[in-house]
């Protein structure tokens, strides 16, 4: 069916690639990538012949016009970008926004998102969950997006580059005080690790020992809000307190 397929790819491990994504990519009659050469490997991996143009920051506003009329005369285009899901810390938004507006079909072809792939493994509480990205990299606008951020009651999914890491820890420690938190490193790749403390130890220990490679943070939410025993006893106690009031009242 022709539209556009906005289409994850791996975040490390090739193999996490979806037999759907490979079969998408192969019949699509153009790939949209954000790096070419980047997309090349992938598809070389995967066999796949199909055509590839440039879709990235400082082409799209202009690329925008031709893609969206070989999509209304018909085209299958599938977009990628480096890693991972399109759109979540990559390019995308405005041809899926506009794609829309003009009518044309989108299609999620889903996968690998470095964000979920944290919160699924590190034991962070994963019931309400945050996703604020990069922060800015300028000390004073990262206070104030901190700031901001603190009174969220839900676990905080940030994306770091390592040469940032110590102090985006440290800055967080700052405005978060207390919490613990969870560093996701080179997630589905040889040297995944995952460390957990609160944000001053994991600021003190990557301030020691520099960490490299691609990083997930994760903050546990304000207090413990997981749903431990004593919110389980509070819904048994006032589902039983219904219950005895209907029966009460059938009697
Ligand atoms: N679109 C991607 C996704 O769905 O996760 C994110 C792209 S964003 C430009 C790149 C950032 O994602 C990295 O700086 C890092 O914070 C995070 N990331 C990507 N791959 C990762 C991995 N294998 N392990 C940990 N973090 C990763």
């Amino acid at each position: 069916e022709p539209g556009l397929y906005v289409t994850a790819t791996p975040i490390g491990n090739l193999a996490d690639m979806t037999y759907r994504a490979v079969e998408i990519l192969k019949k699509a009659d153009l790939i949209l990538c954000e790096d070419t050469r980047q997309t090349a490997k992938l598809m070389s991996a995967y066999g796949i012949e199909t055509p590839r143009a440039p879709y990235h920051e400082h082409n799209a506003a202009r690329a925008r016009p031709g893609i969206l009329k070989k999509l209304q005369d018909g085209a299958v285009i599938a977009l990628v970008s480096d890693a991972g899901t399109p759109l979540i810390s990559d390019p995308g938004y405005k041809l899926v926004r506009e794609a829309r507006d003009a009518g044309i079909a989108v299609f999620p072809v889903p996968g690998a998102n470095a964000g979920v792939a944290a919160l699924s493994a590190a034991g962070a509480p994963s019931d309400r969950f945050f996703f604020a990205g990069f922060l800015p990299p300028k000390p004073g606008a990262r206070a104030k997006a901190l700031a901001a951020l603190a009174p969220v009651d839900a676990t905080l999914v940030f994306y770091e580059t390592a040469p940032r890491l110590a102090g985006a820890l440290s800055a967080m420690a700052e405005a978060f005080g207390k919490r613990r938190a969870v560093v996701a490193r080179e997630l589905t790749k040889l040297h995944e690790e995952f460390r957990e403390a609160t944000l001053a130890d994991l600021a003190a220990l990557y301030e020691e020992t520099p960490a490299k490679g691609e990083i997930v943070i994760l903050v546990f939410p304000p207090e413990s809000r997981e749903a431990g025993d004593a919110d389980i006893d509070a819904f048994l106690e006032t589902a039983l307190q219904t219950m005895s009031v209907k029966e009460a009242a059938a009697a």
